[in-house]
């Protein structure tokens, strides 16, 4: 019988922090904390074990995503680290790290609003290793200047549902479609903007890195935990759990990833990331950089909960709702509530058997890592 692990979720960042520091601290001194002048929402993070071979497992990079991702943490703390033996820990050390847009998720928000520019809507896994010295020379992204407009238009259930509906059957061979999430530096109140300046939560999360990232590491493995759905339907609603790796299927990374990723989660690479990543400013890719002199194994990737079921019409609600969300706030400084309902629903479904399934896919992966890790696939 499944368990129910009802627990391990929260209604909200501090209750949600409250418990990762409570189950954290069951293992003596093995939480640290990055404290920011910046913001209020500092980022706890628990390490276990202390090898030279360096596990991460990040949370809420997406803030309303860490609803998810802070109750497979706490499971992973109530269920897996107790086990851990001295094999494990003398050769890993597990980073949890908790949650890096708080704002985010207190206020049940993907983004996090930077209120020093005029409340610009930021994606900080759009915001990562970006050189913001040189306006002007910011990455472009001139396929999404195409679906900018029609994004933004007048919220309209059915009308613009069929609008963006067309749209995609139009673009969906030419590369606008899917260039719509691959970030952008132009449109503040545009979708997947990545912002004009290092956000704080960005800077933060570089720093724990850093400070993982001892002289003597031998190798980094770090998952970020996601969510993204486009509105759960209760009745065809199917939780997936994806290792999105971006690279193609022939680099080695990809690779390592299928060889220790549960049969149930498939991986996905990225085909088109041949000569460079297709995603603009994301971690995973910010991360392989930042350590690429060290000449260790670098492996990053985003284990993504969705529902699989429409793999057609969900993106188009989620960019619909995105858009919407976005107009509200251009015209009348607040989220109109049915579209609130919308983005929760989409990214934190309130079914409670998605709920428990995005668990048991995590717990999944997680017996894959500490298999890996017992095995010494992880090195
Ligand atoms: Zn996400």
């Amino acid at each position: 019988m499944t368990p129910v692990r009802d627990n391990y979720y929260s209604e909200n960042w501090y209750e949600a922090t409250e418990k990762f520091r409570n189950n954290a601290e069951e293992f003596g001194d093995c939480l640290q904390w990055c404290v920011s002048d910046k913001t209020k929402y500092d980022i706890p993070y628990a390490l276990i074990g202390n090898g030279p071979h360096k596990v991460v497992i990040n949370s809420g990079v997406h803030g309303i995503e860490g609803y998810f991702g802070s109750a497979a943490q706490n499971m992973f703390l109530t269920e897996f680290v107790p086990f851990f033996d001295k094999n494990i820990r003398d050769n890993y050390t597990i980073v949890l790290v908790h949650v890096i847009n708080g704002w985010g998720m207190q206020n049940r928000m993907r983004e996090v609003r930077d209120f020093a520019h005029n409340g610009a809507l930021v994606d900080l896994n759009r915001n990562f290793g970006v050189d913001f010295t040189q306006p002007d020379k910011l990455p472009q992204n001139p396929k999404y200047d195409i679906a900018h407009d029609l994004l933004l238009s007048t919220p309209d259930e059915h009308k613009k549902m069929l609008e963006i509906k067309k749209f995609r059957a139009k673009h969906l061979h030419d590369g606008v479609w899917a260039a719509i999430s691959n970030g952008q530096y132009k449109y503040p109140y545009g979708l997947f903007y990545g912002g004009c300046t290092p956000m704080a939560e960005n800077k933060m999360t570089l720093d724990i890195y850093d400070k993982i990232m001892t002289p003597d590491t031998k190798s980094l493995t770090s998952v970020g935990l996601h969510t993204g759905l486009g509105r759960f339907w209760r009745k065809a609603g199917r939780v997936t759990g994806q290792m999105l790796v971006s690279h193609p299927s022939n680099h080695e990374n990809t690779k390592f990833f299928h060889k220790i990723t549960p049969s149930v989660s498939p991986v996905v690479p990225d085909e088109n990331a041949v000569n460079g990543p297709t995603i603009l400013g994301d971690l995973v890719d910010c991360l392989e950089n930042r350590y690429i002199n060290r000449n260790i194994p670098i492996r990053t990737a985003d284990f993504e909960i969705g529902t699989g079921e429409f793999p057609k019409m969900s993106p188009i609600f989620k960019r619909m709702d995105m858009g919407d969300a976005r107009y509200d706030l251009l015209h009348y400084n607040r989220i109109n509530l049915i579209t609130w309902e919308h983005l929760t629903e989409s990214w934190y479904p309130s079914d409670s058997g998605w709920r428990q399934d995005a668990l048991n896919k995590a717990e999944s992966l997680f017996n894959t890592l500490l298999h890996a890790m017992q095995t010494g696939k992880i090195k």
